[in-house]
C-alpha cells in the first residue's frame, strides 16, 4: 500500500494584505505531501527541483514518511518559481510570475518502487506530465485523483482533456470549474465535468467550503470560519493532501469515506491558511488536528426537527 503524489516543489513569492514574502518554499506536491502525512505515512513524492532547492526541505519530508526518491534534482537549473498576489477578500489572487524552469522539460521517470502504488495523487501539474505518471504504473492504482489550474486550462486545455479522461476524481475551485465548462452554476458545471471523465468532482469554494459530487448525490462541507486568514497559498494542495490522505488510511472510497475526507481535507486547509507558505503545516501537533476536527463536527451538527401544520 502506498500513495503517490506527483507535482511541483518550487520557491514562492506571496503578497497578501497582510505582508509580502520574496521567495518561500511552496509547490502543490509541497503542500500536498505534508498535509497527507498526518493521516498516512508511506508516501512517494514525483517532482523536479533544481540546484537551488534546499536538501533540508527534503529531509524533512522524509522525516515524515515522505520518500523523495523520485524527485530529480537538475544541479545546474533553477527550481520553478510562482509568484501571485491577493486581492483584499483573499478568495482571487492575481498570478505575477510563473517561471517554468526545471519543470520546463520535466520528464519523470518513475522508480520501480512507485510503479504499483495504491492511490495516486496528480498535484497541479503539466497535465502531459500527470498523464506520463499514469502511464508508468504498471497496474493501475485503485483511486487517482487530479488537481489543476487556469494556467494549464490556458496553454494545455487539450492535454488536460486528455488527462481528465485517465482519472477518477478531480479537485478544482469553482472559478477554475466555472472557466473549464462556461457554467455559473457549480451543480451543473460539475456535472459537465463529470461527462468529461471524472466519476467525482469536488469543487473547493475558498472560505465558503466545498461540494463533493457523485452520481446524483452531493456532499456540502463548510470552510471553518475564521477570523483572520493570512495567507491562503497552497490551502487548494492542503486540501487535497488531507483528503487523499484519509482515503488512503482508510483504504477505502467509499461515498461515506470520502464525505470524511473532504472534511480531514478541510481541517487541513484551515491550518494551512495560519501563516505564510507551508509553515504552519509544518508544526501543528494530533492534538491541535484533534480539536480542529471536534470544531467541524459542532459546526455541522444539527437536531432535525419536523413540523407539521398540525403541530406548529
Ligand atoms: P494553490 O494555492 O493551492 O493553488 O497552490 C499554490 C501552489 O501551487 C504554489 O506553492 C505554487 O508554487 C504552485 N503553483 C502555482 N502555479 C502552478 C502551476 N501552474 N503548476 C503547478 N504548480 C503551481
Amino acid at each position: 500500500m502506498s500513495l503517490v503524489i506527483v507535482g511541483t516543489m518550487a520557491f514562492d513569492a506571496l503578497e497578501t494584505p497582510f505582508g509580502k514574502v520574496d521567495r518561500i518554499i511552496g509547490g502543490s506536491a509541497t503542500y500536498a505531501a505534508w498535509a497527507a502525512s498526518n493521516y498516512y505515512h508511506n508516501i512517494k513524492q514525483v517532482s523536479v527541483v533544481g540546484g537551488d532547492f534546499p536538501q533540508e526541505e527534503m529531509d524533512l519530508l522524509a522525516d515524515r514518511g515522505v520518500s523523495c526518491e523520485g524527485v530529480e534534482i537538475k544541479k545546474d537549473e533553477k527550481s520553478f518559481f510562482w509568484s501571485g498576489r491577493y486581492h483584499e477578500d483573499m478568495n482571487t489572487r492575481d498570478t505575477l510570475v510563473t517561471d517554468l524552469n526545471v519543470l520546463a522539460d520535466f520528464n519523470p521517470v518513475l522508480p520501480e518502487s512507485y510503479q504499483d502504488c495504491t492511490y495516486l495523487m496528480l498535484a497541479n501539474l503539466a497535465p502531459a506530465v500527470q498523464q506520463s505518471v499514469i502511464n508508468q504504473m504498471k497496474t493501475r492504482p485503485k483511486l487517482i485523483i487530479m488537481d489543476t489550474m487556469n494556467f494549464w486550462m490556458e496553454i494545455a486545455m487539450d492535454d488536460l482533456r486528455e488527462t481528465m479522461k485517465m482519472v477518477d476524481l478531480i479537485v478544482l475551485n469553482d472559478g477554475e470549474a466555472r472557466q473549464l465548462t462556461g457554467q455559473y452554476s457549480l451543480v451543473k458545471a460539475a456535472q459537465q465535468i463529470r461527462e468529461m471523465g471524472p466519476k467525482y468532482v469536488v469543487i473547493k469554494k475558498g472560505e465558503h467550503g466545498a461540494l463533493l459530487f457523485h452520481e446524483d448525490k452531493v456532499f456540502s462541507a463548510p470552510a471553518l470560519p475564521l477570523e483572520e486568514v493570512f495567507d491562503p497559498t497552497g490551502a487548494g494542495d492542503t486540501f487535497a493532501g488531507g483528503f487523499i490522505g484519509h482515503i488512503a488510511k482508510e483504504d477505502d472510497f467509499s461515498f461515506e469515506t470520502m464525505k470524511t475526507a473532504v472534511i480531514m481535507g478541510s481541517a487541513m486547509a484551515s491550518f494551512c491558511v495560519e501563516k505564510f507558505g507551508p509553515e504552519r503545516m509544518k508544526e501543528i501537533t494530533d492534538a491541535d488536528i484533534k480539536q480542529r476536527l471536534e470544531r467541524f463536527s459542532e459546526l455541522t451538527n444539527f437536531n432535525q426537527v419536523i413540523y407539521t401544520k398540525e403541530n406548529a
